[in-house]
């Protein structure tokens, strides 16, 4: 398949993928998810291709008594397959970011909310206190030679306040740069991306900070989280963060789903000719065994349909419908 964009925008022809499954689609669970479950996940994953996590999180054991087993999931990857991959684990501080070294992760992301309300209910401080405490951090990654990310929380809106500052969202990534901190994701918390905020917040930080590697990271709460994806491709951005199945829930509303699909996403893009370097079939697979893990129906689509040529027999469908 080509690369030949429906709409008049040049896409990139491959982009990084993340997938965030393990943390943020997993930490939605209310069934604890065993030790075991988890590890069998993120081999999976990697057999399927997939080269980067958001493995887990180091944040308090009894706040998120989900990820309690971060270091126990970090260590218990099969050495063969931890070669080929990239596990990052979020880290809320410097306590954090000293567990997550010492259990040997490759990766560490620190966060703050886009939204001064949500930072405060999410972390228990301020925005400023967050970003100065990051300070720690990142001499912690410096030390132990571990590359250290950014995300910026409700960065397309706030659940308490609605509409974000595009400034807010640019001033952090300005902080984040001084940190030393190049790889960012602007992550749609709770669902309120739209393209025409994604094109907005990606235009102002290339031309703000243009050296920094962009990702996006979205929910699929209200349903468009592959258009606001489309919008990103649009506006150049080759870094996408995602889900296995679409796992995942949303505290601020009941019944909503997660984090965007990864197998729904790659199907996507491998349809307009993006190269993902992931395995659809394999993806799929993967999203069936996390559906039996959980008990309970993913929102995910293509791993129920099929990518779209693969044909049924005519006999084998009893009656057309409309
Ligand atoms: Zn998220």
């Amino acid at each position: 398949m080509t690369n030949t964009p429906v709409t008049d925008h040049r896409f990139p022809d491959a982009v990084h993928m993340t997938e965030v499954g393990p943390r943020d689609g997993l930490q939605a669970q209310s069934c604890q998810v065993s030790t075991a479950d988890k590890i069998a996940l993120i081999e999976a994953l990697i057999d399927a291709g997939v080269r980067d996590f958001e493995a887990t999180a180091f944040v308090s054991p009894r706040a998120v008594p989900q990820l309690a087993d971060a270091a126990e999931v970090i260590a218990g990857i099969d050495p063969a397959r931890r070669t080929r991959a990239t596990l990052g684990a979020l880290v809320p501080n410097l306590r954090g970011a000293e567990r997550a070294t010492a259990a040997g992760v490759d990766a560490m992301i620190v966060f703050v909310s886009a939204s001064n309300s949500h930072n405060l209910k999410n972390l228990n401080c301020s925005r400023a206190d967050s970003l100065t405490a990051f300070q720690a951090v990142a001499e912690h990654a410096r030390s132990s030679n571990t590359p250290l990310h950014g995300a910026i929380a409700t960065a397309f809106g706030c659940p308490f306040e609605g509409d974000v500052p595009v400034a807010n969202v640019v001033d952090i990534a300005r902080r984040y740069r001084e940190l030393g901190i190049r790889r960012i994701a602007l992550g749609d918390t709770t669902g309120m991306a739209t393209p025409a905020l994604v094109r907005e917040r990606c235009d102002a930080l290339h031309a703000a900070v243009p050296d920094i590697d962009l990702a996006l990271h979205f929910h699929n709460t209200r349903g468009i989280g592959l258009v606001n994806v489309y919008a990103g491709l649009a506006a150049g951005v080759r870094r996408y963060e995602s889900s296995l199945g679409g796992v995942g829930g949303c505290p601020f509303a009941a019944g909503a789903t997660g984090n965007i699909c990864t197998e729904d996403l790659v199907y996507l893009l491998h349809e307009c000719g993006i190269h993902t370097g992931l395995d659809l079939d394999g993806l799929c697979s993967a999203a069936r065994r996390l559906q039996e893990m959980l008990g309970e129906r993913l929102p995910g689509q293509v791993m129920k349909a099929g990518p779209r040529l693969r044909l049924s027999t005519m006999d084998s469908v009893a009656t057309a419908c409309g």
